[in-house]
């Protein structure tokens, strides 16, 4: 299982990379990702595990009505205590499980369920050789099956689960007295199924795990500009719509920071491309300071143009920011010769705000902002214009 991970060189930093570098043979992640697959997994098995809840009291009942055609005897009415005693608490976790609300409750319920499977299955099974020594005992495979394949459990719980569901098989022949290379012969068989079964479920969880690590960081990939590592214009659209309908919501107003390199071509023609680049490399990080907050955005819109939301924040406040970031640009004093306005290079800012859910649309707060900012370009560059 051992694939190439090239393709993560030049992929911008986050715990997916770091762990999907690192490997995780031993099915764990580093925390808190491990915390996280474990949400994402109980999340996403929920509908499987209704359905597997679903069949296997469906098959419990198919297999309480077999016991009558198999065994005869007395035993069959104990057999029958037996089942419905399991199938009442079952259709209690399910009731349990099948309310949305209980979601935390889902992964112990699954785990009782299991156990009270296989317990009912092997006392059942030792009910029945008290009569009938042929009666079959495989059944208890189908159960350990279903706990590692069908209702999303990590290796370490279906493993436990399958042998204490092997554990009670053997008790309960002990109790009936099978004879010993009998039991070795059928635990054994137990066994060595469950080792299939074991292996089966690693290659899951490997899978699984793989999947959680790979679509979270082609979520990364696709809502973040690879150069700068700050989100694209994609994600932008999309995130400024969940924002305005907070900021509306809670009445908080928003400040849109346009930002513009000045004579950007002219320093790609002077200094090269990928001297070029480091550059806009540079301009992100000034970018991802003044937009920190957890509700503030750096967005590269494209080229050498880039946008920061800021999340309630006052008009002067805003302006004061893109202020700051003017001149922390300047402060780095990288050399543009060929800039008409300056000796280093510099920036123009054109700010628009929204305050307090006042009414609007996205494209109004743009529409001001670039307007603002072509005006700072118009006045000479290496300016705020709010
Ligand atoms: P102005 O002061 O009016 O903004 O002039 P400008 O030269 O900055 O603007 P213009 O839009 O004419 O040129 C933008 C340049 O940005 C053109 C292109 O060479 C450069 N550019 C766009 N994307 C990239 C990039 O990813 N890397 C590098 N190095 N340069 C880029
Ligand atoms: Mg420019
Ligand atoms: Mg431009």
């Amino acid at each position: 299982m051992s694939h190439s991970n090239a393709w993560l060189d030049d992929v911008h930093p986050s715990p997916y990379v770091e762990q999907l570098a690192l490997g995780f043979r031993a099915l764990r992640f580093k925390q808190p990702l491990e915390r996280e697959y474990r949400a994402y997994l109980l999340e996403d098995s929920i509908e499987l595990r209704r359905i597997a809840l679903s069949v296997a009291m469906a098959l419990w009942l198919a297999f309480a009505a077999l016991d009558f055609v198999v065994v005869q005897g007395a035993q069959v009415w104990w057999m029958l205590v037996v089942r419905l005693s399991v199938f009442a608490l079952l259709a209690i976790c399910a009731w349990l499980i099948f309310k949305r609300d209980l979601l935390r409750l889902t992964l112990p319920l699954s785990l009782l369920c299991v156990l009270a499977l296989g317990a009912g299955a092997a006392l059942v099974v030792g009910i029945a050789h008290r009569a009938d020594p042929t009666y079959p005992y495989e059944g208890l495979l189908l159960i350990s099956m279903g706990a590692y394949f069908l209702i999303g459990l990590r290796l370490v719980e279906a493993v436990s689960c399958a042998m204490l569901v092997c554990l009670a098989y053997v008790a309960a022949e002990v109790w009936v007295g099978l004879s010993a290379p009998q039991l070795v012969n059928n635990a054994l068989f137990l066994l060595f199924s469950n080792l299939i079964g074991a292996v089966g479920c690693y290659l899951l969880e490997f899978k699984s795990r793989e999947h959680f690590l790979v679509s979270r960081l082609m979520q990364i990939l696709a809502d973040r500009d690879s150069l700068t590592g700050l989100h694209n214009r994609r994600s932008f659209n999309r995130q400024f719509d969940r924002l305005w309908r907070q900021a509306q919501r809670e009445g908080r107003s928003l400040a849109l920071l346009l930002c513009d390199i000045d004579h950007f071509k002219a320093y790609n023609d002077c200094y090269g491309h990928q001297a070029g680049d480091a550059v806009l490399q540079q301009v992100a990080g000034l970018l991802q300071a003044v937009g920190r907050r957890p509700l503030d955005m750096a967005v590269r819109l494209g080229g050498e143009e880039f946008a920061v939301l800021l999340y309630d924040i006052c008009p002067e406040e805003a302006a004061k920011r893109a202020e700051v970031l003017r001149a922390s640009l300047e402060l780095l004093d990288i050399r543009h010769e060929r800039s008409d306005t300056a000796s280093m290079l510099t920036m123009s800012i054109g700010v628009a705000c929204i305050q307090h859910g006042g009414e609007g649309r996205f494209a109004h707060l743009y529409e001001h902002a670039d307007r603002a900012l072509y005006t700072a370009k118009a006045s000479g560059r290496n300016q705020v214009v709010a």
